[in-house]
């Protein structure tokens, strides 16, 4: 099954990935998350490191696939989950689709991309260019993080209208949004009534998740030493456990942008 996770910068997606990553991977599945944000730091908290990224190694190769190794680009991260970083276009020039595009040449020609039980693409969703929407072309599911916020729940609604456009050609559903780093969820309610999708789980802000960053560590990891983390835990594996049932999920249908503003404003 390949899994994107799409939403706003800064809105969680990495934290949230790495742990749903490990949170799959305990129920049995062999996992590899990809980060495809040019911030390359998607599987820290996995590895405790910025792991090289491909394009960086393809370069260091001039190209020549025929003397990568999947030990170059693949690394293993906590919990048995694998990790790869596709890095990004050169600032300012390239496509970052071509980016994940060549990530996954790289990936087949290595036979890798077929190998796992889980693949999870963690996607910048500020812009969803044609190029941030090519692991949509990969993906039987689209994930949603977003907060209570109206900035978020407006990327939300532009990854929606790409997944309801991909949608016409891929078998892709979206699985539903994860409100993060929220306690209230006044507007996601609004927002989900009036562009009905699942909304898989919601967590609030967690000092120690917030700490999980700072020490490269998933909330797995960090439970080992501190037990009363086992709730937070709990939130990931709950969103792992919805996945794995294979929830029908939607082709959702996004709302045009004045209607959208005027939901969420109080004007
Ligand atoms: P993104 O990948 O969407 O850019 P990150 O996963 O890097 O975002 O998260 C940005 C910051 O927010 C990180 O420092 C992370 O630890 C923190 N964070 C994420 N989720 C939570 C949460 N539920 N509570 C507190 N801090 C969080
Ligand atoms: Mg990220």
């Amino acid at each position: 099954m390949k899994i994107a996770v799409y939403g706003k910068g800064g809105i969680g997606k990495s934290t949230t990935s790495c742990n749903i990553s490990v949170a799959l991977a305990r129920r049995g599945q062999k996992v590899l998350q990809i980060g495809c944000d040019p911030k390359h730091d998607s599987t820290f908290t996995l590895t405790g490191f910025l792991i090289p990224t491909i394009i960086d190694t393809l370069q260091s190769k001039d190209y020549h696939y025929e003397d990568i190794w999947p030990e170059d680009v693949i690394h293993k991260g906590y919990g048995g989950v694998d990790c790869v970083e596709a890095g990004g276009p050169p600032a300012g020039a390239g496509c970052g689709g071509y980016v994940v595009g060549e990530t996954v040449k790289l990936l087949k020609e290595l036979n890798a991309f077929y190998e796992y039980d889980i693949i999870l693409f963690d996607v910048l969703g500020d812009v969803v260019c044609g190029g941030f929407a090519a692991p949509l072309n990969y993906a039987d599911y689209c994930v949603i993080i977003t907060d209570n916020g109206f900035d978020a729940l407006f990327a939300a609604n532009r990854i929606t209208a790409s997944i309801r456009e991909k949608a016409r050609t891929h078998p892709l559903r979206l699985a539903g949004l994860v409100g993060n780093r929220t306690s209230r969820r006044d507007l996601i309610n609004k927002y989900v009534e009036a562009c009905p999708m699942p909304v898989i789980e919601v967590l609030p802000i967690i000092e120690d998740i917030r700490v999980s960053r700072v020490k490269g560590k998933t909330l797995f990891e960090m439970v080992g030493f501190e037990p009363s983390l086992n709730y937070v835990c709990q939130y990931y594996l709950d969103i792992a456990d919805q996945i794995l049932s294979q929830p029908e999920g939607i082709v959702p249908k996004e709302i045009p942008d004045r209607e959208l503003f005027s939901l969420l404003s109080d004007l």
